[in-house]
């Protein structure tokens, strides 16, 4: 017996036990090599005119014997001499596919594709084997060899039979291993049928460019006895047939042109299980340092666990043709979790683990292209097919909002553009640009409000306040909405026709345009600031004036007013926001969390907790209302009942405004009941 060297055998450990997570892949390495084996064959044919090679025979078969627990990979290829199995097979680490492609670039530069880079793939057949037998027969040669080895100490090489050119390698499957003490047995016995060779074939190998065939067991109906009665059965027989498993053809390597769109969809739906068409295919080629295809589909429709924890984002990494990894999740960032597809690059190689991809900087290029290419096209989707495009940003809109949140604004720049919300004057959905162009000159900040229902939003004397000014409020929805806002602080609008401060500037400006200079342009940067909170720096200053006068008035009743609330509000003032609103007080808040922040917060996983911050809250009162007359009176004549009652009324029901239930529904109720 031949020793594997002393590195080859803690390779070959290495190997068995870690470098693949996944014992199931030794099928696809072993169908890689036999397709590199066909492929060299065909390619020495290529430039030798002497070698006559049959296209169309050329093939890998899988076969398998259940009694015998042996599976058999065999390819028609080029084959390996005896002095090639002792190099390829008895070193690790020496790949012979390596060679063959530096020995050959002179003459055909990068048109060899083949997968084996690393001379270690072979050897993931005894994470599942306690033998394997390679029965070759180089191309040209008269005589067989045969290798053998348990992969442990050491192999064989002797003289054997093959009737034609090729390889065959054999695996003898280890014995099953029950579980126990908690720990998952192995269960080799599994491979060993039709369905889940097929199943693994068509899941790492279904795009290898040669046929992989297997004889599998089908069902007909015998033909019917000529002498058959009328209480005639069918009667069925199993028989054999070969059958080609892969597909071969991979969609991402065609050109876009030579594809129709129903291929595409069908390639869709076939591979990522979903029922309805992609809403968009994005298709493209990298040349350059780094090569690779890339095919992308952006669904129709969020799958129902998008926003669960068991979502696994990722796209399918291939190298030429042969799956890698299902899901790389390194490929999309979490905002583009929706998107799916296929990257395949003979530049990434096969024989990785979850681990070093991470740390793989050819990786993380690609993905940064990767999540160029979904921005472009989610803003030519945007603004060229606005329909779809809101129908898209209903399905996956809340992930692109998180993503900004989650960065703490930092993604605003890529993604902010591709929001859309609900324009209050506009009665539509509109992005944060689309708004900005619409301002009138004067407007200095974004306006939002933020609730769970659009049309009582629309209702609220905060957004109608703003509204009447002439400005537009967007109304926010979705409980993520407002973090996103906040973790923005400002959203800046490229080339906006220039604001000038003064006067002559503007006349100045406006003169060289009539001579025929172009407008000049800005970037502005707008505050993004909800209606309901701090000053909103719109009332006249004449408005202000009147507020705080009021305010400094009736000081006396504002801190019974207070008083009478508890520790509930901050402040009681004379509201300078509302300007010809007839309503008689509203809720607003001063710091950073808004009254729909605290809801949304209440709701989540922490909970309404001891000690969760809350809404600063100010009452502010229309001094322009009745009812304030009503409560100057009351103070006036001293009546601290009916000023504590009044105060409470008015304090709820400016709280049901904002849809948050009084704190005692059944004291207000009777407290309305009263007064009526
Ligand atoms: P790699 O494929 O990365 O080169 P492997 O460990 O999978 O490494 O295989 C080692 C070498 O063994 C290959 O490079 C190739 O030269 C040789 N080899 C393996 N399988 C076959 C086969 N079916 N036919 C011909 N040569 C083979
Ligand atoms: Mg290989």
């Amino acid at each position: 017996m031949r020793q594997f060297k002393t590195e080859s055998k803690k390779l070959l450990d290495l190997m068995i036990n870690s470098i693949y997570t996944n014992k199931e892949i030794f099928l696809r390495e072993l169908i890689s090599n036999a397709s590199d084996a066909v492929d060299k064959l065909n390619f020495k044919s290529l430039t030798d005119d002497s070698m006559h090679v049959e296209q169309g025979d050329l093939a890998i078969r899988i076969a398998f014997d259940r009694d015998a627990r042996t599976i058999t990979i065999s390819d028609n290829g080029i084959g390996m001499t005896a002095d090639e199995l002792e190099r390829n097979l008895g070193t690790i680490a020496h790949s012979g596919s390596e060679e063959f492609k530096t020995e050959n670039a002179e003459s055909q530069g990068d048109a060899i594709d083949i997968i084996g880079q690393f001379g270690v793939g072979f050897y993931s057949a005894f994470m599942v084997a306690k033998r394997v037998r390679v029965v070759s027969r180089a191309f040209g040669a008269d005589e067989a060899n045969v290798w053998e080895s348990d992969g442990l100490e050491g192999y064989t090489i002797e003289p054997g039979e093959r009737a034609d050119h090729g390889t065959d390698v054999i695996l003898t499957l280890r014995d099953d291993v029950a579980g126990e003490n908690g720990e998952e047995g192995e269960n080799y016995s599994r491979y060993l049928s039709e369905w889940a060779l097929k199943d693994l074939v068509k899941r790492y190998s279904n795009y290898v460019r040669y046929p992989i065939q297997m004889m599998v067991t089908k069902s007909r109906q015998k033909p019917k006895p000529e002498d058959a009665g009328d209480d005639y059965q069918p009667e069925y027989e199993d028989y054999q047939e070969l059958e080609t498993v892969n597909s071969m053809t991979p969609i991402w390597k065609k050109r876009r042109e030579d594809v129709e769109d129903a291929d595409y969809h069908e390639f869709y739906k076939a591979t990522f299980h979903d029922f309805e068409d992609p809403a968009r295919t994005i298709s493209f080629h990298a040349e350059g340092a780094l090569e690779y295809d890339a095919l992308l589909f952006i669904p129709g429709r969020a799958p129902f666990d998008l926003y669960s924890k068991d979502y696994e984002k990722g796209l399918a990494l291939y190298s030429s043709n042969v799956m890698i990894m299902e899901k790389c999740a390194d490929l999309v960032p979490d905002y583009y979790n929706f998107v799916r597809g296929v990257v395949d690059s003979a530049d990434v190689s096969l024989n990785i683990s979850r681990e070093t991809l991470q740390q793989n900087r050819q990786l993380r290029a690609i993905a940064r292209r990767i999540e160029k290419r979904i921005t472009s096209d989610l803003e030519d989707m945007r603004d060229n097919d606005r329909e779809a495009y809101e129908k898209f940003f209903e399905s996956f809109g809340r992930g692109l909002k998180y993503g900004i949140y989650a960065s703490y604004g930092a993604k605003a720049g890529e993604l902010a553009d591709l929001l859309l919300f609900w324009s209050a004057k506009e009665q539509k959905m509109v992005t944060l640009a689309e708004y900005v162009k619409a301002m009138p000159e004067d407007q200095k900040a974004i306006y939002y409000a933020a609730g769970d229902d659009r049309e009582r939003l629309a209702k609220m004397p905060v957004v109608t306040g703003v509204l009447a000014r002439g400005y537009d409020v967007l109304l926010l929805t979705q409980d993520v909405d407002e973090f996103t806002f906040q973790s923005m602080r400002e959203y800046v609008a490229k080339d906006c026709p220039k604001v000038y401060e003064d006067e002559a500037a503007r006349e100045a400006a406006a003169k060289a345009v009539a001579d025929g200079a172009e407008p000049e342009l800005e970037d502005r940067h707008l505050e993004l600031k909800n209606v309901a909170t701090g000053d909103l720096d719109l009332a006249s200053e004449d408005e202000k004036k009147e507020a705080e006068e009021a305010t400094r008035e009736h000081s006396d009743l504002f801190d019974a007013m207070k008083e009478a609330l508890g520790g509930n509000v901050q402040k009681v003032a004379v509201s300078a926001r509302l300007g010809e609103n007839d309503t008689p007080a509203v809720i607003t808040t001063e710091g950073p969390l808004s009254l729909e922040m605290e809801k949304v917060l209440k709701r989540g996983p922490e909970g309404d907790v001891e000690g969760m911050p809350t809404a600063q809250r100010v009452l502010e009162l229309n001094g322009k209302s009745p009812v304030f007359g009503k409560l100057v009176a009351a103070q006036e004549a001293g009546d601290a009942d009916k000023v504590k009652l009044y105060t409470g009324l008015l304090y709820d029901q400016a709280l049901l405004v904002e849809g948050i239930l009084p704190e005692d529904p059944v004291a207000f109720a009777k407290n309305v009941c009263e007064l009526m």
